[in-house]
């Protein structure tokens, strides 16, 4: 049964209860066991549950669906129709997942656990080849073989940036301390994206794996979680998967006997956007304000406390027990020339299929939206994705077939960011997009820099004036110019990146702002 955040919300607790009651009533309770997983990823059908080992999908359940269920699924091995995936297009009633196009055209590494393992289990980890790569790595390989490995991997940071892993935990192990560092960034902060949430919610270990690899590799003693605290969830189950690990000898002095030793803390963020900024993140670490500093110097050589420190994001660390144990060259098979592996993308907006996704790299943005997004709802036409959160862009229809790939997506003017797609049909107003985007940039700007704080304000009453039809002649030069300075002049990515959507907008809709200003509509 998922429970995940999302399922939570649309009621899988209710059912839970109804179903446990029901298999008692039944005298079924000991027969079938009732797991808890992490999120399914369908979040648009919440409640979801698979009951194994049939593989029969069940959707969009209720509390009143309980006693049907047992009777006839489990007392009568009759698996219940009208509970079952029915598709909107071929309208054929759709029992498995695998035959299901949400889940058909996936490939899932990063969130391979999820609706597997009851994320609560050490011994479900371990009984997938969890901490496998990880004793691989402390007892079989130096920190040259380590590093080797996730180059060869071709990893790429998942947070947002994209750069590669490997580079940075070369440039962090080069690093003289006696003291160094392994950061998890679990600030997810942009609207729409939950893909962090959803792993840390349905696979902590695979996380904590990926920090105690990256702790050898630079030979760091100590971690720490940045997990902002509206993840209560996430927050709950990684906490007890490190007293789990703890109690197994997976964290703490002389892991397995490699003589090699770290342990890992979670530090639970105020909920501040910039602090998923990698200095920023430290100095709230540090009990200070958190605002970003100038680099150089890098956080690998003067991080945390200025000892040298990696940060990595979730889903880039979810990758590394896996990488370790199939090698390199295993990741490096999927994915085009330079974006290796697979991409998790929290899906939401005018699209029917919401949920979250694992894709190859190099899948289309058409293929992702459609085959996999179901499409836009009620017979409307797609109007634009935006990519990369706040400080991403906005991609038109005529730019759906690029793939997914760090540097393609940046030259149709977005970013691949740390995931979050938000589909718009042609009902969207995009003045009302870019102000709404310039909306949450402004509020989260740490006003440590006067173009940010002040550039951001200024073109939000620029946007606000012409949506609400006060717009002038001039204006539309001025958010460009504004957008200019601010992107050259600011500190950290935030500012830097904060004039996208506004510029990917008059980009590829100019005219909209155009009839707003001068025809007023
Ligand atoms: Fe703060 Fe914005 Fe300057 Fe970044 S660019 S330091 S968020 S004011």
């Amino acid at each position: 049964l998922c429970g995940g955040t999302g399922c939570h919300a649309s009621g899988s607790k209710s059912f839970h209860e109804a179903l446990d009651a029901e298999l008692k009533n039944q005298g079924l309770e000991k027969e079938v066991r009732v797991i808890e997983t992490g999120c399914n990823g369908f979040c648009a059908l919440g409640p979801v549950m698979l009951v194994q080992p049939e593989g029969i999908f069940y959707q969009q359940l209720k509390a009143d669906d309980a006693a049907e269920l047992v009777e006839s699924h489990f007392l009568k091995g009759r698996p219940v129709q009208r509970l079952m995936y029915r598709d909107p297009v071929s309208k054929k009633t759709m029992a498995h997942m695998d035959e299901i196009p949400f889940f058909a055209h996936q490939m899932i590494w990063a969130m391979r656990n999820k609706g597997l393992i009851d994320p609560e289990s050490i011994d479900e980890y371990i009984a997938r080849d969890g901490y496998f790569g990880m004793a691989k790595a402390l007892t079989e390989m130096s920190s040259e073989d380590i590093i080797g490995e996730i180059k060869a991997s071709g990893l790429r940071g998942r947070g947002g940036a994209g750069f590669p892993t490997g580079v940075k935990w070369g440039f962090a192990a080069q690093a003289k301390s006696d003291v160094k560092y392994v950061l998890c960034n679990a600030d997810e902060g942009d609207p729409g994206a939950f893909m962090d949430r959803s792993i840390l919610e349905a696979d902590p270990h695979a996380v904590l794996e990926g920090m105690i690899i990256a702790a050898k590799a630079i030979n760091a003693t100590q971690g720490y979680i940045y997990c902002r605290t509206e993840y209560p969830l996430a927050i709950q189950r990684l906490s007890l998967a490190i007293e789990k690990a703890r109690d197994y000898g997976l964290l703490g002095e002389d892991i397995l006997g490699s003589g090699f030793g770290f342990d890992v803390d979670i530090y639970q963020g105020a909920g501040a956007f910039v602090c998923g900024e990698e200095t920023a993140l430290m100095r709230s670490i540090e009990g200070r304000r958190g605002m970003p500093r100038p680099r150089p110097p890098f956080p690998a050589n003067k991080g945390l406390w200025d000892k040298p420190t990696v940060l990595n994001n979730v889903e880039t660390l979810a990758n590394v027990g896996q990488i370790m144990l199939n090698g390199g060259q295993w990741y490096a098979s999927v994915g085009t020339e330079s974006s290796k592996g697979t991409k998790v993308f929290a899906i939401s907006g005018d699209i029917n299929n919401i949920g979250l996704v694992e894709v190859p790299m190099g899948i289309s943005l058409r293929k992702m939206i459609y085959d996999i997004g179901g499409g836009i709802p009620n017979k409307r036409k797609f109007k634009a994705v935006q990519l990369g959160g706040p400080s991403g862009g906005c991609i038109p229809e005529k730019y759906l077939d690029t793939p997914v790939d760090y540097e393609e997506i940046a030259k149709v003017g977005a970013i691949m960011g740390s995931g979050g797609v938000i589909v718009m049909d042609e009902k969207t107003c995009m003045v009302d997009m870019a102000r709404f985007f310039m909306d949450f940039i402004q509020e989260e700007s740490c006003g440590k820099c006067t173009p940010c704080r002040e550039g951001t304000r200024r073109i939000l009453e620029i946007l606000e004036k012409i949506s609400e039809g006060r717009g002038e002649p001039g204006d539309i030069e001025t958010l460009e110019e504004l957008s200019e300075v601010i992107k050259s002049s600011s500190l950290c990515g935030l500012g830097q990146t904060a004039p996208n959507p506004v510029l990917s907008t008059l980009n590829y809709f100019r005219d909209e702002y155009y009839a707003h200003v001068y025809e007023k509509r």
